[in-house]
């Protein structure tokens, strides 16, 4: 079943790209496999993914030795500092920074290590006072304050957009993050690039897509729904 969804999910993806006049290559599927067993993980892999997305850093660190070398995990769940210094070891990409603190305990725990994490700002774009994020006019200050950590590398930003059953609610959410990302990689901050769009999710994703993203982190229409015990 995970083989059928993903083809389908590519499908979905091409033209949607298509309908955008988007290149596919531009947009990356983030199998989302958080609570799943490794062999559906390995259905997955045998298909062909290799980025696969966690929001515990347990789950990574547990998971990751029983698949191949290749798969880039990517942490998308809030994040403590005390659990940073698991994901060096771990982690290709950081998709939650939300905090000063949180990027000063990235980059001491990455210089540690001898690495520089790649990570994305999260933003809660509709102000959903449920959901973790900087609001839109947080983000320009924090990059200021973070932008000359070492072991750190800004690329992008990341949201969650409201839970929805019409997708196109989600529409102006999803420019609105591009655009705030297009108005800070023209201020040229050294250090700092906006290139990457985390957006999209099940029921969303062809529209972030049609916005600009580049990364999709893709959960439910894969691996089916999550049962939490
Ligand atoms: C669970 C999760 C997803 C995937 O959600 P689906 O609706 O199952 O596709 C995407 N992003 C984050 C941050 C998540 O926690």
């Amino acid at each position: 079943m995970v083989k059928e969804n993903l083809a389908s999910i590519h499908e979905r993806i091409e033209s949607a790209c298509r309908r955008a006049g988007r290149d596919p290559s531009e947009v990356r599927l983030i199998s989302v496999t958080k609570t799943k067993p490794i062999p559906m993980l390995y259905e997955a892999y045998e298909a062909g993914e290799r980025l696969f997305g966690e929001n515990k850093v347990q789950e990574i660190v547990q998971k990751k030795p029983e698949l191949p070398d290749d798969v880039s995990w990517h942490m998308i769940g809030h994040l403590q500092t005390n659990k940073v210094k698991y994901l060096m070891d771990t982690a290709a990409m950081i998709h939650s920074v939300d905090s000063e603190k949180l990027a000063a305990a990235i980059s001491a725990a990455a210089v540690k290590s001898g690495r520089v994490m790649p990570v994305l700002l999260e933003v809660n774009i509709a102000g959903e006072e449920s959901k973790f994020g900087l609001s839109p006019d947080e983000v320009l200050p924090l990059i200021m304050k973070i932008k000359d950590l070492p072991g750190l590398s800004v690329r992008g930003l990341m949201t969650i957009a409201p839970y929805t059953e019409n997708p196109e609610t989600n529409r102006d959410y999803f420019r609105k993050l591009r655009e705030l990302a297009v108005d800070i990689n023209e201020k040229s901050i050294d250090n700092i690039n906006m290139y990457e769009l985390s957006m999209g999710m099940t029921g969303d994703f062809e529209v972030a897509i049609e916005e600009g993203a580049t990364f999709v982190r893709i959960g439910t229409a894969i691996f089916g729904e999550r049962y939490v015990i």
